[in-house]
C-alpha cells in the first residue's frame, strides 16, 4: 500500500450545503438579532427536544459550559464519583466548581463507569455520580439510578458522545437528573462549537438560563454571579441546518463501521465492540482495543505506522484525566486497573460520513499490512 495522498484524520466535521447555511442565516440580517434567545436559537431548542425525545433542553455556547452550569445549578459539592475514561471537559468541570472528584474505574465491556464499584467509594462527602456514555454507549442507567436513589446522590451524564442514542426507544437524555451534550465541529451533529442540557424536571430551567447569562433576570437586576454561556443565532443556524442531514450522516457511519467490522474481524489480537440490542446506535466513533501479543504490536507503535501512510488515528482516551500533568500525584494511587489497560491500548480509527468505502477497505489492509497479515 501506498501512502493515502490527502491525510486522513479521525474525523472530518460536516458541513451543510453551502447555500442552505447563508439562507438560513440571511433572517439574521433582516432582524439584526445575533443572540441572546433568538429565533433561530429558539426554534433549535423545540426541534432538539423533539428529535432527541426529552422534555426539555437549554442550549449553551459550548458542551464544556453546559455541564459547569449543570454542576453550579444541581449544587454539587463535596465529593463526586467519577470516570477517569473522558476528555479533559468532564473531570476540570467537576474541580473547576471546587468538587473533588474520586475516580471509579471502567467496565471492560463498554470502558463506561463500572457501576459494581460506585458504592465502595461513596462517603457522607458524596454528592454526586457523573458519568459519561463513551463513544455513545450508555452507561448501565438502571444501577446508577438505583445506587443514586439509595444513597440521595444527583447524577450528570456527561452524553457529549451520544447524540441520536436510544435504550429501548427512550432518549438518552432522560436519564439522570441531567445530561449535556456536546455540538462540537468534531460531533456527530454539531452547530460549529455547541451544547445543551437535556433534562425532565423543567424546574432546572430557570436557573440554567439564568447560569447561562451572567444570572440576569431584568435590566436591574442581577439573582446570580453567573456565567455568559449563551449560544448565538449563527450556531443555531448550523444545528438547523444540519439536523436535517443527521439521520443520513448516523446511517453511513453505520455502514462505514460494518465494513471495518467485516474487514478487523478476524484479524488476531484487534478487538472491536458489539452493537447492543437494546440501543439505537450512533457510530459516533470506531474504536479497536489492540492486544499488543497477539497483533505483534502495541498500540502506539500502530499509530506512528499509520502516520506513516498518512492516517491519523487517535488515543481516545490516552491519558487517563486522573493522570494528566496538571493533578501531579493525586490520584496516582486510585484503583484505575481496567481504565489503565484500556487508555494502553485503545485506539480509535477514522470514521465520518464522507470517508470512501475504498478508504475504510485500504486503512484495513494498512492495519493488516503492517504486522505482515497481508493475503
Ligand atoms: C467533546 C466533549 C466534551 C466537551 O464538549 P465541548 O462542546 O467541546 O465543550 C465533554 N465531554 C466529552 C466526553 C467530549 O467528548
Amino acid at each position: 500500500m501506498k501512502p493515502f495522498k490527502e491525510p486522513i484524520y479521525v474525523t472530518e466535521s460536516f458541513l451543510p450545503p453551502y447555500e442552505e447555511y447563508t439562507a438560513c442565516i440571511k433572517k439574521i440580517w433582516d432582524t439584526h438579532w445575533m443572540t441572546n434567545n433568538g429565533e433561530l436559537h429558539n426554534s433549535l431548542q423545540v426541534e432538539l427536544a423533539n428529535y432527541l425525545q426529552v422534555d426539555n433542553v437549554t442550549l449553551f455556547v459550548n458542551g464544556h459550559l453546559a455541564l459547569d452550569v449543570a454542576i453550579k445549578s444541581l449544587n454539587l459539592t463535596g465529593e463526586v464519583i467519577t470516570t477517569p475514561f473522558t476528555f479533559a471537559s468532564t473531570t476540570h468541570a467537576i474541580v473547576m466548581n471546587g468538587c473533588t472528584p474520586v475516580f471509579c474505574d471502567i467496565n471492560m465491556n463498554d470502558f463506561t463507569i463500572d457501576v459494581d464499584k460506585i458504592e465502595g467509594l461513596i462517603t457522607d462527602k458524596t454528592t454526586a455520580i457523573v458519568a459519561v456514555h463513551v463513544y455513545g454507549y450508555p452507561c448501565n442507567v438502571g444501577r446508577i439510578e438505583q445506587i443514586a436513589q439509595k444513597y440521595n446522590l444527583k447524577v450528570i451524564y456527561d452524553a457529549a458522545h451520544a447524540f441520536g442514542v436510544e435504550i429501548e426507544g427512550t432518549g438518552i437524555g432522560t436519564f439522570g437528573d441531567v445530561s449535556m451534550m456536546s455540538f462540537h465541529a468534531t460531533k456527530v451533529f454539531n452547530t460549529i462549537e455547541g451544547g445543551a442540557l437535556l433534562y425532565n424536571n423543567k424546574d432546572y430551567e430557570r436557573q440554567f438560563n439564568l447560569y447561562k447569562n451572567f444570572g440576569i433576570t431584568g435590566p436591574e437586576n442581577v439573582e446570580a454571579v453567573g456565567l455568559n454561556a449563551k449560544m448565538n443565532e449563527f450556531q443555531a443556524a448550523m444545528g438547523l441546518v444540519n439536523l436535517k442531514y443527521v439521520d443520513g450522516q448516523i446511517e453511513k457511519r453505520k455502514n462505514i463501521t460494518e465494513l471495518y467490522r467485516k474487514g478487523l474481524r478476524e484479524v488476531k489480537g484487534i478487538n472491536l465492540m458489539k452493537d447492543e440490542e437494546s440501543v439505537k446506535h450512533n457510530y459516533a466513533y470506531f474504536p479497536i482495543l489492540i492486544d499488543e501479543k497477539e497483533y505483534g504490536m502495541t498500540r502506539d507503535e500502530l499509530v506512528e505506522r499509520l502516520k506513516e501512510y498518512n492516517v491519523f488515528a487517535r488515543k481516545y482516551f490516552y491519558p487517563l484525566t486522573a493522570d494528566y500533568e496538571c493533578f501531579g500525584d493525586k490520584y496516582k494511587s486510585c484503583d484505575l486497573k481496567n481504565a489503565r489497560y484500556i487508555a494502553e491500548r485503545i485506539l480509535t480509527l477514522p470514521i465520518f460520513g464522507e470517508l470512501g468505502k475504498n478508504m475504510v477497505q485500504d486503512i484495513v489492509y494498512i492495519i493488516r499490512e503492517v504486522v505482515g497479515d497481508s493475503e
